[in-house]
């Protein structure tokens, strides 16, 4: 929640001599509210009542970035207690962990492998999480100088020994790893190692009261890029917590709060670790620290982050254009449906698993999927001919049939006088296409 341009205007210095580029305080105090201007634009501004702006205007989860370059990704910066308030911005960086005692180059390139498309997007990995098992300080640098050679993601150091950390970030403190991690002992020293590297500090405590004790220390100490580890483990607690302190964070702006919060995953059986996950990633987890590696176990647990991420008021959707599926041929099968984006991949799918090379047309529906397009007149014969037109259909195949969803077969004679096509109601859902084309096209 910002200011108003009225509460901003309070704190200006009033005298309308328009230097910030607009005629008077009170306009720049309203565009101040509306992210359209920087305070830096008026030199008149006191010391006061920048610290107040500034900090009353930051948001209350702070944005914390870990990685460098390509590898650079943002946690934090979230407004929201609830997604169907707005959404939700930082998608929950998933890290894999390694151990500094096992073959750490095995592990790192198949953590590196770990890709996957869905619905159009590609899901991947964030960081590689690399833990000071061993207890050595050489052991954990040697394995996080050759995880770093092998991986292109961000890091996480795993260490509470300010030794064994001051190591390792002399080999990749360049990178800025997320620093795990501060606690009552270490935390002098471990800020010290964050701050000369730049890198973001987690911060752990036993407890919600002495870890807002323990970051507000840290923060005298003048470390601000912080990820928040309240200590506890078991699925439950971890989630009453990350919520209290979400909670905290944006609805009493209690700025002890306002950092991302890491979880780390206990169970030992992977299903059982990936369900953990997708508890953490529903609440309100920034990064989530994960031992399994395998993509069955992952990709359920990414898909889910995909689906809470996505902005609830816009729907994913794909281009509107004449898909070809496999190798299409003037006797090729042309499907249309709508360009809702899990629609049209149930179709692809479908139309792939047929093994039948075909035409689809996504028909632009504003990503609404079929019923809910037809019943808004957005997928109607009239703009599907039109569509098919645009496209060049008639150009690419000799024949004149066009199959159609099912449920929207009353669409047949209009769409049949509309275009000249001979249409075939095809199967009402995607998971009928397959018999239904083998019975008509093979
Ligand atoms: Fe007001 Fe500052 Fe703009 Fe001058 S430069 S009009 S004092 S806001």
């Amino acid at each position: 929640m910002g200011l108003t341009g009225l509460e901003i205007y309070k704190q200006l210095p009033k005298k309308n001599c328009a230097e910030c580029g607009v005629p008077t305080c009170l306009a720049f105090a309203m565009a101040l509210a509306g992210g359209k201007a920087s305070l830096d634009s008026c030199p008149y501004v006191t010391a006061e009542a920048r610290a107040n702006l500034e900090s009353a205007s930051a948001p209350p989860i702070a944005k914390v970035v870990v990685g460098v370059g390509e590898a650079a990704y943002e946690m934090g910066d979230e407004t929201e207690l609830f997604r169907h308030d707005k959404k939700f911005y930082h998608e929950t960086a998933i890290a894999i962990e390694v151990k500094d005692n096992e073959d750490v180059v095995a592990k790192a390139a198949k953590i590196e492998e770990l890709k996957f498309q869905r619905v159009g997007l590609e899901y991947k990995v964030q960081f590689v999480a690399v833990r000071n098992t061993s207890g050595d300080a050489a052991t954990f640098k040697q394995a996080v100088e050759k995880v770093a050679n092998v991986t292109g993601k961000g890091l996480v150091l795993i260490s509470e020994c300010p030794t064994a950390m001051g190591q390792a970030l002399e080999v990749v403190g360049g990178k800025k790893p997320l620093v795990y991690a501060a606690n009552k002992d270490n935390y002098e020293k471990m800020t010290e190692l964050a701050k000369t590297h730049n890198c973001p500090l987690a911060v752990v405590a036993e407890g919600l009261q002495n870890l807002a004790d323990l970051v507000d220390k840290i923060v005298a100490l003048g470390h601000k890029q912080l990820v928040l580890d309240p200590g506890s483990r078991e699925t439950a607690k971890v989630i009453a917590d990350f919520t209290q302190i979400r909670r905290l964070a944006i609805k009493k702006r209690f700025r002890s709060f306002g950092y991302p919060v890491i979880a780390f995953t206990t169970e030992e059986d992977p299903m059982a670790e990936a369900n953990q996950a997708v508890n953490y990633i529903s609440k309100y987890a920034s990064v989530i620290v994960l031992k399994t590696a395998e993509r069955a176990h992952l990709l359920p647990l990414l898909s889910w982050r995909q689906n809470l991420y996505t902005d609830p008021q816009v729907p994913i959707r794909v281009e509107q254009k004449l898909h070809e599926v496999g190798a299409v041929n003037p006797n090729s099968p042309v499907y249309v449906t709508t360009n809702f984006s899990l629609t049209y991949y149930s179709v692809e799918g479908e139309v792939e698993a047929s093994r039948i090379p075909s035409y689809i047309i996504s028909v632009d529906t504003d990503g609404l999927s079929v019923l809910t397009a037809y019943a808004d007149g957005k997928f109607e014969a009239e703009k599907i001919g039109k569509v098919m037109q645009k496209l060049g259909v008639e150009q690419k195949v000799s024949h004149r049939n066009l199959v159609i969803p099912g449920s929207v077969a009353v669409l047949k004679g209009k769409l049949e006088e509309a275009t000249g096509w001979n249409v075939i109601v095809g199967p009402r859902e995607a998971s009928g296409i397959v018999p239904f084309a083998k019975a008509n096209f093979a």
